[in-house]
């Protein structure tokens, strides 16, 4: 949370993370992407002080609220000190940023496994193996789990979080503070990104 004029904000984000690029395909990708961006006018080439979680983003281009849905919006999102787009890559989680992940579904039964209790705590014993999966994909390690209905085992990327709380990947693009992206933008996005898999994650911080 950031303190403006006195009143408590949220930065609210969306990230649109490519679940399906490889390691070596990431840096190269990144920056086809981020070329594109700023050629089409989304973004700004060059690099200011107008993101969290790293130093530099890409501020806004002239073309950017193009593509995203200003209506009901009603502050200038674009003056905002914080109103960049910052691109992550190498493994991460890419999560949500507030409240729990509350339940994780099996890619091949879809049944349902709820991690938290009736007060929405986490309950530890639902979510052990799951956190193993989480952190094991920040350090690099791929947790296998069966599926405790089907036992199938499941890849950690396949698992298909609650509200889309969690996305492992490779590569992911923040934009902070922006209006929400236009459908039409995202699939575009998509395109850019060889048609892989994508998941669009929004948060609070
Ligand atoms: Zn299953």
């Amino acid at each position: 949370m950031v303190v403006t004029e006195g009143v408590l904000v949220g930065d609210w984000f969306q990230t649109i993370v490519d679940v399906q690029v490889t390691s070596e395909d990431a840096g190269a990708l990144a920056t086809e992407v981020r070329d594109w961006l700023s050629s089409a006018g989304v973004v700004s080439s060059e690099r200011t002080d107008c993101v969290l979680g790293s130093d530099l983003g890409h501020p806004p281009g002239p073309r950017a609220d193009e593509v995203v849905d200003a209506s009901g919006w009603s502050d200038p999102w674009q003056t905002l000190w914080t109103n960049g787009m910052d691109i992550t890559t190498g493994r991460t989680v890419f999560d949500g940023g507030q409240g729990e992940p509350t339940a994780v579904a099996c890619p091949h039964c879809a049944a349902e496994i709820e991690l938290v209790d009736e007060a929405f705590e986490l309950d530890d014993k639902a979510w052990a193996p799951f956190q193993d999966v989480v952190h094991g994909w920040s350090e690099g390690r791929d947790v296998i789990l069966p599926c405790p209905t089907c036992s199938h085992p499941v890849e950690p990327t396949a698992w298909k979080w609650a509200d889309g709380y969690f996305a492992f990947g490779r590569l992911g693009f923040t934009f902070w503070n922006w209006p929400p992206l236009r459908p039409g933008f995202v699939d575009e996005f998509t395109r850019r990104l060889r048609g892989h898999r994508t998941v669009l994650i929004a948060g609070k911080l």
